[in-house]
């Protein structure tokens, strides 16, 4: 049979990092169902020119000015709102790393838009606000990061009420079996060298501290509806379980797959659809045996914890975890900091400023500026 629908419109931001490259390359084998009108970065001009000439998008944006920057292309954070709103744009694929991808994911839900969400930070940060931003503007959410992917993939034609428990599983990054002495001197390099995931700079620090997993379990509370008691962790060092669904008849459900983020970024596009694609190695389940499942060990990781207690408190305190993190992890791969200090940074900014008001975008805005300003204090830096 042939397909004659038209191809959907795709918006990239954050084109030129690991999520948007790996969407670019799942989009280029997709071209009679995809059509990208629209990619945006934040520098980088030399790789956003190349991507621009393969395919063509009516928009571009670059948020730096900068000189390596083509003079057709838009400038300013205003690039990613124009982008994430245009009429040729059906699904806005968010893939800009921190808080600066909050507006975006917004903006595009308010217009109706299909979010394929990479960038967490957005529900940890603002998910009463993404909320309330589908509920009024008839937009959805659906997630790129491979463990809610899994979820939403065991889940999809059941309703919630029939998940009893979710288990999100944990690489447990570089530093698994490293003791607490050996952590404290943990070079950035040593954080950089993420056993299983090639990924941006930021999220490869969180996944050796653990506090990827905490972002994504708060992720996971808004996305399903899901209470935090019913959201568990596994650490798995073999990435090849991305989540396990606990129904309420006692069975469980996993999604599996090698370690890849192109399937949960096309899942992303064509959910509850599946479509082919010859993207994704060959699965043997022989050859990635075996499959081991260990306990969190919370005294050697306690970013962990800190963003579960900072979930179930609700308020600021999300917000006040993501930024503290956000700058104590920038100061950490600045060399400013050790790596021990990165929970430490949260932790204090939590104590002090979980209560700040947070019921629009303003307040949390000012909770996330309020926490980093906190840290660089800290740290005179
Ligand atoms: P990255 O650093 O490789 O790429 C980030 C992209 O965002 C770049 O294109 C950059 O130009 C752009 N960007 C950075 N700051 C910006 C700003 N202020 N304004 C606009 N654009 C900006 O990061 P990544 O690893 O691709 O991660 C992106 C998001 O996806 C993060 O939220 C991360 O947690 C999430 N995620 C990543 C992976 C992965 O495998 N890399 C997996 C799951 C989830
Ligand atoms: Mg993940």
């Amino acid at each position: 049979m042939t397909r004659t629908a038209a191809p959907k419109g795709v918006a990239v931001l954050g084109s030129t990092g690991s999520i948007g490259t790996t969407a670019l390359r799942v989009l280029d084998r997709q071209r009679d169902r995809f059509r990208v009108n629209a990619l945006t970065a934040n520098s980088n001009g030399a790789l956003l020119k190349e991507q621009a000439r393969k395919f063509s998008p009516a928009f571009v944006g670059m948020v730096e000015s900068q000189a390596d920057a083509d003079e057709a292309w838009k400038s300013g954070t205003d690039a990613l709102i124009a982008a994430a709103t245009r009429d040729d744009v059906d699904i806005v694929l968010n893939a800009i790393v921190g808080a600066a991808g909050l507006d975006a994911t917004l903006a595009a839900l308010h217009g109706g838009k299909r979010v394929a969400l990479a960038n967490k930070e957005t529900l940890v940060i603002a998910g009463d606000l993404v909320r309330d931003a589908c509920a009024e503007g008839f937009g959805e959410v659906v997630p790129v990061d491979s463990e809610h992917s899994a979820i939403l993939q065991c889940i999809t034609g059941h309703p919630t009420s029939q998940v009893r428990r979710v288990v999100l599983t944990a690489s447990g990054g570089p530093f698994r079996d490293w003791s607490v002495e050996r952590l404290a001197a943990a070079t950035v390099d040593d954080a950089l060298r993420h056993p299983t995931w090639r990924m941006g700079r930021k999220i490869t620090i969180d996944s050796a501290t653990l506090a990827n997993k905490a972002l994504e379990v708060i992720e996971a509370h808004f996305l399903f509806g899901l209470a935090y008691e019913n959201i568990d962790v596994v650490v798995h060092p073999q990435s090849v379980v991305h989540s396990f669904v606990e129904f309420i008849d006692g069975s469980v459900v996993a999604q599996m797959s090698v370690p890849t983020m192109e399937l949960p970024v096309l899942y992303a596009l064509t959910h509850p659809e599946r479509v082919p694609d010859d993207g994704v190695p060959a699965f043997d389940p022989v050859r990635l045996s075996p499959m081991t499942y260990e306990s969190v060990d919370h005294a050697r990781f306690p970013a962990l914890r800190l963003g579960i207690a900072a979930g179930v408190a609700g308020g600021a305190a999300p917000a006040v975890f993501n930024a503290a993190n956000e700058c104590a992890v920038a100061a950490f791969l600045a060399g400013k900091i050790g790596f021990a200090d990165i929970p430490r940074a949260i932790s204090s900014a939590l104590d002090k400023l979980s209560d700040l008001p947070a019921r629009t975008r303003e307040q949390l805005l000012d909770a996330d500026a309020a926490a980093r300003r906190h840290v660089r204090e800290m740290f005179k830096c």
